[in-house]
């Protein structure tokens, strides 16, 4: 009967879950019993039944240090006992805030000059679109306003940053997206169909770009906003070596700002501190979150130019840059961001980062090459994505039907693996402290796993 007496603490907590939970995503049928954990400890993360899972995607792309870092706690601790909050609205800072924003100075892309912080990366989607419109408005470019993404980016669940999203069911079912958000097709190396063989693969697909700003008018369109390597919505899409360097160029010739999404990308995944340094490009705003302070507490943020910092500092108090969170450079955010920076500076964990990500993403190339449902094996640092298909000829993907990526899901489960299933992309993301052994026994588990028949 349904009043009966929850048999366990487990069964009980699920009963609260269940009635009083909207989880992010929502949809009961999959957390019915979900995984409830008590504890992380390095790679691992510890559930109710004291069973250990490798946490495959470092939390949610975000705990890049792994669980339980002393010097992060330590950090948090410290800064709660002296300063818990103080605002840095105008007229008011605090030591926490000054020295992240100098540090950050000091590993961010040279163009990159100031910062402002948020609680996460939606936040600092939001924030980036509306400092680039203010940017031209302050300047008197007052039709210079919409903002250009891809299809298959992810930038956030807020309404400018859902609408800047460009995975459709985050606005379908929500009423349209803001007006002025244009979207335009992804270079996804395995799946772009290049229209002119005159030009690479990247070179086209960046030129879609100079296409749309043409077609809209280079006078309305205030920035391009682009992930250096799409994670959530794409599943680990690697642009070709030569999609940002014109992509770069394309926004300077129209005076389009060029926004980072480096809230996956940043502090090291890819084996760079940021995505785009990989082919030397540098962007007008960045945006980041996640990884800055390994996911222990909320913290995201933009860095803007000094171009951007220029019209920001010269305005007329009346007309000032009219934008805040209460959270912004919150002291206990800043102090374990501080921290974070200093163990992946102290470890060497980004140059580290490159190098086992090659070995670890090379391995899954080379045992899985042969295998007849895998179409793609791709990544950089240590983000990797591996997408199956029902027919490797045609890349015809299994019918939704068929369940494939939630049966791949819970057999990786099985074998002792949290991560994403992401529609047809295997994601990992493994903390960047993994041990060569962590790593090895990853990869392992998802051969053996994507070796039985699908
Ligand atoms: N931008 C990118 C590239 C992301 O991957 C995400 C989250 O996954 C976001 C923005 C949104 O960040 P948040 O979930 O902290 O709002």
């Amino acid at each position: 009967p349904n009043n009966a007496e929850p048999a366990t603490e487990f069964d009980r907590l699920v009963a609260i879950d269940h009635q009083h939970i909207l989880h992010p995503q929502h949809h009961p049928s999959e957390h019915e019993k979900p995984l409830l954990w008590t504890k992380g400890e390095g790679i691992y993360l510890i559930n109710d039944a004291g069973e250990r899972f490798i946490d495959g995607l470092s939390g949610m792309w975000n705990v890049s240090l792994g669980h339980g870092r002393r010097e992060l706690i330590e950090a948090a601790t410290r800064q709660l006992e002296t300063l818990d909050f103080a605002t840095a609205y105008a007229g008011s800072s605090h030591r926490p805030v000054i020295e992240l924003s100098e540090l950050l100075s000091g590993v961010v892309y040279p163009s990159i000059k100031a910062f402002y912080f948020t609680s996460g990366g939606g936040e600092a989607t939001d924030t980036s679109i509306r400092t680039a419109r203010y940017f031209w408005r302050a300047q008197g470019r007052l039709e210079k306003s919409k903002i250009i993404a891809r299809k298959l980016s992810y930038h956030g669940s807020t309404v400018g940053s859902a609408s800047a999203t460009g995975v459709d069911e985050f606005s379908d079912g929500f009423g349209p997206r803001l007006p002025g958000f244009l979207h335009i097709e992804s270079p996804y190396p395995y799946r772009f169909v290049n229209p002119n063989p005159l030009k690479t693969q990247g070179q086209a697909a960046a030129d879609l770009l100079e296409e749309a700003i043409l077609r809209e008018g280079p006078e309305t369109v205030a920035a391009f906003i682009a992930e250096p390597v799409q994670g959530g919505g794409g599943g680990i899409l690697v642009p070709q070596d030569d999609y940002f360097p014109r992509i770069r160029a394309i926004c300077d010739r129209y005076d389009v700002l060029l926004i980072a999404d480096d809230v996956i990308t940043g502090f090291g995944r890819t084996g760079r501190w940021f995505g785009l340094e990989h082919w030397g490009v540098n962007p007008d705003i960045v945006q980041f979150a996640k990884g800055i302070t390994s996911g222990y507490v909320p913290l995201g943020g933009i860095g803007v130019s000094a171009r951007i910092k220029g019209v920001l500092d010269h305005a007329e108090p009346a007309k000032r840059w009219w934008h805040g969170y209460t959270y912004s450079g919150h002291p206990v955010g800043c102090a374990v961001a501080i921290a974070t920076i200093g163990v992946l500076k102290k470890e060497g964990l980004i140059e580290r980062t490159e190098k086992v990500g090659t070995a670890f993403l090379r391995r899954l190339q080379a045992e899985l090459a042969d295998n007849p449902n895998i179409g793609d094996v791709r990544g950089q640092g240590l983000l990797a994505g591996i997408e199956f298909v029902e027919d490797r000829a045609t890349k015809r993907t299994f019918p939704g039907a068929a369940n494939v990526g939630p049966r791949i899901k819970a057999e990786l489960l099985r074998r002792g693996l949290c991560t994403r299933v992401l529609s047809d992309v295997v994601c990992l993301a493994p903390p960047l402290t993994a041990t060569e052994d962590e790593l090895d026994r990853i990869a392992s588990i998802v051969i053996d796993t994507l070796s039985q028949p699908f």
